[in-house]
């Protein structure tokens, strides 16, 4: 890449720090970014876009909630989604998301796609 370039890219991520975000990703990744950045502000400022992603962003890629065999109280020793690998949680409204099933989950969840968080 050419120092030109360097600078030009530079330049363009100054303006819009998201703007080659997903420009390899697929069409809906791509989409789902789209719609993110046209939020009102306050909007994108209480949903980060990863948060947007896992979320509501991009639903076509989740499993619904009973074909995963979702439950909001698990009854598998030691597996709750609390201490599954794709839980997360929205820090400013404290709801729990994941990025494999669609909707809220419970930390006290469970699924048949568990997996122990890495250490
Ligand atoms: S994959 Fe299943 S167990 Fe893991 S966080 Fe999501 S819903 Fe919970």
């Amino acid at each position: 890449m050419h120092l030109e370039d360097i600078i030009r890219r530079k330049q363009k991520l100054a303006e819009d720090p998201y703007a080659d975000t997903g420009q390899n990703a697929p069409p809906e990744i791509q989409q789902a970014v789209q719609r993110w950045k046209e939020l009102p502000e306050q909007k994108r400022l209480d949903t980060p876009l990863l948060y947007w992603l896992l979320g509501s962003g991009t639903p076509p890629y989740k499993m619904d909630k009973e074909e995963a065999q979702y439950t909001n109280n698990s009854e598998v020793e030691g597996q709750v989604c609390h201490n599954c690998e794709f839980a997360y949680l929205k820090i400013s409204n404290k709801k729990f998301i994941c990025s494999q099933i669609s909707g809220e989950i419970k930390p006290s969840g469970w699924c048949r796609l568990w997996k122990p968080q890495k250490k």
